[in-house]
């Protein structure tokens, strides 16, 4: 089945007990034993299975194609679910502009735990090969990367890490599973910020983790998810249902509205440079051509002024919102330096958007006006 039926039907069914074509939330937190002490049903404690929670994870496991899924609390529960499926003493590759919470996660917690991690550009493939070294367990891979859209080339990475034995997982937040399919360039594991794109209205926080093979590695995670507990709710895992039903037409239109926003802007006489992989002056255009469906709703650009001039363009925009996050109906701007803290390379003349589904000729007046 193709993946805009697969939304819709993946791991969903009519109710058998009441007819109810939208499953019901099943809030209950424990689960009655059978006089042999048997579960007929195959669910004992909500923490260990909920079935919730298993519909959206054969969604989310039949979106990417892969295995398995265990669904977090969090995309950050997931991205630590991966590090703790390591053990200390392994090397890891992680990418110089990671999503900062998966930095501040390796410096402050998995550093401390053990970890042996080296950012790298990995961009550059040259880079990756000679970072490589004998303890290397993982690469991580973020594509397009936050803020800065660079692509990083899934099967040129893959390729090196693979010939050293060294498993791949790629945070395909930015993407989603309808605009890059990372199993398909051979990568391991796929981590997702559900709160994103996935769920796609702005309230709900959630994460998974899916896998290519059921693997002794993902038998980890799965563990790792029951014995910490760090799941999404039932009612959080029934709003992600509703969220991903019109995922692939939201991709769509988030991605034809960003190329219309990323054209206007590299036209503007205020923009110093804009970054999004849809434009041709993007360096890795043909990359992303060739490994994307679309070019996504995510850009940046920087404006001719620095800091100050980034914060009075953002004070002057009506119809997008001044907020952090990503993935929603409504478009949002950011001032990304001053969320990243003292640590960050991004530019301090940086604004981020993520570009919603309102009509695109309004976010146009809107900055146009904004940066007037
Ligand atoms: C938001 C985000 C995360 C973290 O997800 P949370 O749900 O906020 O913990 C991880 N990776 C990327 C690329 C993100 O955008």
């Amino acid at each position: 089945m193709r993946i805009e039926t697969l939304a819709i039907h993946a791991g969903q069914h009519t109710d058998p007990t009441t007819g109810a074509v939208i499953p019901p939330i099943h809030l209950s937190t424990t689960f009655e034993r059978e006089a042999d002490g048997t579960f007929a049903h195959g669910y004992i404690y909500t923490r260990s299975g909920n079935p919730n929670r298993e519909a959206l994870e054969q969604c989310l496991q039949a979106l990417e194609g892969g295995a398995g899924a265990a669904a977090f609390a969090s995309g950050s529960a997931a991205t630590m679910a991966v590090f703790q499926a390591l053990a200390p003493g392994d090397h890891v590759l992680a990418p110089t502009d990671s999503y900062h919470g998966t930095a501040y996660l390796l410096r402050q917690v998995f550093i401390p735990w053990g970890l042996q991690v080296s950012f790298v550009d990995l961009t550059d493939l040259d880079a990756v090969a000679a970072a490589l070294q004998p303890n290397t367990r993982l690469v991580w891979i973020e594509t397009p990367s936050n803020p800065l859209l660079k692509i990083v080339d899934l099967a040129g990475v893959t390729e090196l890490a693979h010939r050293a034995g060294v498993r791949v997982a790629c945070d395909n937040t930015w993407a989603t599973p309808i605009l890059q399919r990372p199993f398909e360039w051979g990568v391991d594991v796929v981590v997702h910020a559900t709160t994103k794109y996935l769920g796609g209205h702005s309230d709900i926080l959630g994460g998974a983790v899916i896998s290519r093979v059921a693997d002794e590695f993902f038998t980890k995670i799965r563990a790792i998810q029951g014995a910490g507990g760090a799941v999404p709710a039932p009612f959080d895992c029934w709003l992600l249902l509703r969220g991903i039903r019109t995922l692939p037409y939201r991709m769509r239109a988030h991605s034809e509205n960003a190329q219309q926003l990323a054209h206007f802007l590299e036209g503007h006489p205020q923009v110093e440079r804009v970054h999004y992989p849809g434009l041709l002056s993007h360096p890795a255009h043909a990359l992303a051509q060739r490994q994307m469906k679309l070019p996504g709703g995510m850009l940046s650009f920087e404006i001719k002024g620095g800091r100050e001039r980034a914060f009075a363009v953002a004070a002057g925009v009506r119809v997008f919102t001044r907020a952090t996050s990503l993935g929603g109906v409504e478009s949002l701007i950011e001032h990304r330096a001053s969320i990243e803290g003292p640590q960050t390379k991004t530019p301090d003349n940086l604004l981020r958007l993520s570009i919603g589904l309102e009509h695109p000729e309004d976010l146009i007046a809107d900055l146009d006006s904004a940066l007037a």
